[in-house]
């Protein structure tokens, strides 16, 4: 029996504390000490007034800045006029996001979600309809190593990170992993079984790892010699984030689904899975839906957020901005060559990559990097990642590498461990 006290007893405005967490929440995390109150643009500031440079965005979300005018914006005006409908109704806001997604890719349906996970759940399951109306045996769906689609079962499973499965099994069956950036290998995987093949075009938590343009071009001959389906999934590195609206305009290679979540609602839950008609055809009405996808609030922030990012002026901005972060990381790399093995990733997603000796230390550098105000992730345990806001200044990018610098000395001279 849990309940403990009634309404007019419980203690909705107490002051609470980093220190409550473990009691009152699930253990899935270990948050930081620092408990972020607001944040404006770059810039977060704690519950003890101390304000922190934020070039993590949120882990990729908050791209267009923490409280952006554009989505705040649409948030307000949405807010006052409808909330929810439930998908017996469509709405305008979701017609005008579809329209825009699809006439800015390669896009002709867009099905609305909440979450990176969920888009990708979708491009799944749309992927085993479309290979088993062709032929009941095609089922398969080859994925990479190292690879992080989501935390659903079925994501979670595709996802090539066994520490992220163990204690979950039994997992879906028919899914089939393969070493990323590895032709040989994805043409030994890929088969008439075969419904599709997913792959994140720059692994992110992976390892901030690109995938090389000859890859994906080899990808896309193999599905389509064998009748896979291809899914880029751009949750991390899609929409601007590289500098291009997505990511696979780098690489000369179209995908049939994209998926597509984090900075699409710059911190307001939302995700969209993008393909042709054709595909889309395999959802019949009722095959697949969610009870908030496609709200109207979501997409008018999802909305406003596709609007600013794919001007091409801010796309541009984005690039030289990047140019310039990217210089100051390959000075420190320099000047700092046995902490730094490598510099890696595109545009505005960046990873520092440790030195042999210095392997799994990636999580004390962003422990460190917080003494100095400076929020940075890690992907993985030898990689310290960066994910600034699309529209961080250029002083707060020297600012940014200016605390690196400092955080690269402390680091340097904290004890290694045995
Ligand atoms: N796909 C990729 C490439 C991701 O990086 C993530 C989250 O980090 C996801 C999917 C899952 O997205 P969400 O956490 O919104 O479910």
């Amino acid at each position: 029996m849990n309940a403990r006290t009634d309404s007019l007893t419980v203690s909705f405005d107490a002051p609470v504390a980093r220190a409550d967490f473990d009691a009152l929440l699930a253990p899935t995390y270990v948050p930081s000490e620092i408990v972020p109150l607001r944040a404006r643009g770059a810039w977060v500031e704690d519950t003890q007034g101390r304000r922190h440079l934020d070039f993590t965005s949120g882990i990729g979300v908050t791209s267009l800045g923490h409280c952006h005018d554009a989505p705040l914006a649409a948030l307000h005006r949405q807010g006052e006029q409808l909330w929810h409908v439930g998908n017996g109704f469509t709405n305008e806001p979701v017609l005008r996001l579809a329209r825009a997604l699809s006439s800015l890719t390669f896009a002709e349906r867009v099905f609305v979600a909440n979450s990176g996970a969920e888009a990708n759940e979708a491009a799944l399951k749309l992927a085993r309809k479309h290979g088993k109306a062709r032929h009941p045996g095609r089922t398969r769906i080859v994925s990479c190593l190292q690879s992080f689609h989501g935390r659903t079962l079925f994501t979670v499973s595709v996802g090539g990170q066994p520490k992220y499965t163990e204690g979950f099994e039994p997992l879906p069956p028919g899914i089939t992993h393969v070493p990323f950036n590895d032709v040989v290998a994805a043409d030994a995987a890929i088969g008439e079984d075969t419904c599709a093949v997913i792959v994140e075009p720059i692994q992110g938590e992976g390892g901030v790892l690109p995938a090389r343009r000859d890859y994906l071009q080899a990808l896309r001959r193999l599905c389509d010699e064998r009748g896979a389906l291809l899914i880029f999934d751009e949750v991390q590195c899609g929409l601007g984030r590289t500098g291009r609206l997505f990511a696979y305009e780098h690489f000369g290679v179209v995908p049939d689904i994209l998926t597509t979540a984090k900075a699409l609602g710059n911190g307001f839950p939302v995700g969209a899975m993008l393909t042709r008609a054709d595909v889309a055809a395999a959802f019949a009405p009722g095959a697949h839906g969610t009870t908030y996808g496609g709200n109207p609030l979501a997409c008018a922030v999802a909305l406003a957020v596709v609007r600013t990012i794919s001007q091409p002026a801010f796309l541009e901005r984005v690039r030289a901005v990047a140019d310039r972060l990217w210089a100051g990381l390959r000075a420190l790399r320099a000047e700092f060559p046995a902490l730094f093995d490598d510099v890696r990733g595109v545009g505005m997603m960046v990873g520092l990559v440790l030195a042999q000796a210095h392997r799994g230390r990636a999580k004390e550098f962003t422990r460190i990097a917080e003494r100095h105000r400076l929020l940075a992730l890690m992907a993985g345990p030898d990689v310290v990642r960066l994910l600034p806001p699309l529209v961080v200044g250029e002083a707060e990018v020297d600012e940014a590498l200016a605390r690196l610098r400092s955080c690269a000395v402390d680091f340097a001279g904290a004890a290694v461990p045995a």
